[in-house]
C-alpha cells in the first residue's frame, strides 16, 4: 500500500508541475497556435506534439492525461472544492465535433498556404518559451484556467478533459487502435476472483467510470480511461494491476 500511495504522490507532483509550467509551455499545447503555423505552411511545436500524443496512446493509451497533461494538474487541485464528476453524454460527441471542425480547419489553412513549407518546433516561442513569445499569453492562459474551474464548477471535475479538450480525440482514437489490434503497453489488468465488490476503485475514478463493473467483466479497456492507476492503488485486494 504504501508503494501505491508514494506513485500516486508522484503523478500528483508531475501533474502540478506542469500545471505550474503552463505559461511556459502553453503555445505547444495550442489548437490556435497549430492554425496560425498553417496559415503560412508550417508544422509548428504544437502540431508535433500532437503527433507524438497519438503515438504515444498507442502504447500508452491516455497515460498523458492521467501524468502530464496541465489541465490534470488544475483537475486535482479541483478536487478540493468539488467532488463531482462531470457526466459521460453528449459532451462527448461534442467534443469530437469540435476537434472534426478544427482539424477540417488546419487542413483547409495549409492548403490554402499552398502546402507544407516548414517545421518549427519553437513556432510563437522565445528560446522555446511561450510567454515570451507573445505579450497576449499570459491573457490566453487565464482565460484557460478560468474556462475550465467554470466547467468544473457548472459540470463537476474534468468537464474540461471530457467535452472540450482537443488533445483527448487524437489519443482515444489511438486508444481504440491499440484496443482493437492489441499493441503491447501498459493496460489494466483485472482479477474479478480478487474483487470484493467495495467499489473503492469506482468512487476513487475521476473520469467517472464504473471500475466494478469493468472487473467484474474481466475488460478494463474503456475510452475515458486516463490511466491515472488510483482505481489499482485504492484497491485493498489488488483486484487491478497497472
Ligand atoms: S476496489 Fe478492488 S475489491 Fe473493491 S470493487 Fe474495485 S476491484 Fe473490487
Ligand atoms: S479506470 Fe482507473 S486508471 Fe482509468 S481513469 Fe479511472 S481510476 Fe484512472
Amino acid at each position: 500500500m504504501k508503494k501505491t500511495k508514494s506513485r500516486q504522490n508522484i503523478r500528483k507532483a508531475l501533474v502540478f508541475g506542469m500545471f505550474l509550467l503552463f505559461p511556459v509551455i502553453i503555445n505547444y499545447l495550442s489548437p490556435a497556435v497549430i492554425l496560425m503555423g498553417a496559415s503560412e505552411g508550417i508544422i509548428t511545436g504544437s502540431a508535433i506534439l500532437f503527433g507524438l500524443l497519438f503515438l504515444s496512446s498507442l502504447f500508452f493509451g491516455r497515460a498523458w492525461c492521467g501524468w502530464v497533461c496541465t489541465a490534470s494538474g488544475l483537475h486535482q487541485a479541483c478536487t478540493a472544492v468539488t467532488d463531482r464528476k462531470a457526466k459521460t453524454g453528449w459532451g462527448n460527441v461534442l467534443r469530437f465535433i469540435i476537434w472534426l471542425v478544427w482539424l477540417a480547419m488546419i487542413i483547409l489553412t495549409f492548403v490554402r498556404a499552398g502546402g507544407v513549407r516548414g517545421v518549427d518546433p519553437l513556432y510563437m516561442t522565445e528560446n522555446g518559451i511561450s510567454f515570451l513569445g507573445s505579450e497576449m499569453i499570459i491573457f490566453v492562459y487565464l482565460i484557460v484556467v478560468i474556462m475550465a474551474f467554470v466547467m468544473v464548477l457548472i459540470w463537476g471535475n474534468r468537464a474540461l478533459c471530457k467535452y472540450l479538450c482537443w488533445m483527448a480525440p487524437f489519443m482515444i482514437i489511438g486508444n481504440k487502435i491499440r484496443y482493437a489490434l492489441k499493441i503491447p503497453g501498459v493496460y489494466l489488468k483485472p482479477k474479478k476472483d480478487l474483487c470484493i465488490q467495495c467499489k473503492k476503485c469506482t468512487t476513487v475514478c475521476p473520469m467517472d467510470i464504473d471500475v466494478e463493473a469493468m472487473v467484474q467483466k474481466e475488460n478494463c479497456q474503456h475510452n475515458e480511461c486516463i490511466m491515472c492507476l488510483q482505481c489499482a492503488d485504492v484497491c485493498p485486494k489488488g483486484a487491478i494491476k497497472g
